[in-house]
């Protein structure tokens, strides 16, 4: 059976995705192909990709050039909490935090082919050095690939202080609101 370019083009990029398989990119492709819900995400992909970017100093995503936490007057410049990932910095921001935010949108792997090059490690240091905070959070620990990149990020920013905790543990303390 010889089944279409487009249709294997497809499955590999769903296959892409992280943590899909080629099986699951397969029912992915065929949910696509064979529901009106295919032409939404087609849609919505483009539209995302036109109009998203990730904000130049935290990274967080935006569609104009405002950023709302950045251009948050109320935020204090004191705190600087580096996390992999949006949606910790989305739990930060309901949870009350308001201290400043970096967003790396991942963490060092050398299994996944993450290298320093593929993180926005510039971005952060320009950050660190426009806001000069007093702590820099690394809330990246409690794995691996975490703990690694907590570690080398303490390096990056060799005169800044830093201090290395999990994200889990950050949320815990009661005085993450205070933080300004
Ligand atoms: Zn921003």
């Amino acid at each position: 059976m010889k089944l279409p370019a487009e249709y294997k083009a497809l499955v590999s990029a769903f296959d892409s995705l992280p943590g899909i398989g080629e099986r699951a990119a397969g029912r992915m492709a065929r949910w696509a192909l064979n529901r009106a819900g295919g032409d939404e995400l087609a849609q919505a992909l483009q539209s995302a990709l036109l109009s998203i970017r990730p904000c130049e100093r935290c990274q967080i995503y935006i569609s104009e050039d405002h950023c709302s936490v950045c251009d948050d007057l109320a935020r204090g410049h004191e705190w600087l909490a580096v996390v992999a990932e949006l949606e910790q910095a989305q739990i930060l921001c309901d949870l009350g935090y308001s201290g400043q935010l970096f967003v790396l949108h991942g963490v060092l792997s050398p299994v996944a082919g993450v290298g320093p090059s593929q993180l926005p490690l510039a971005a952060l240091q320009q950050r660190v050095s426009s806001i000069k905070p007093n702590t820099v959070y690394l809330l990246l620990t409690g794995s691996v690939e975490g703990d690694v990149t907590a570690q080398y990020l303490q390096r990056f920013l060799l005169d800044s202080h830093t201090l290395m905790q999990s994200f889990s543990d950050f949320i815990a303390q009661p005085m993450i609101g205070g933080a300004k």
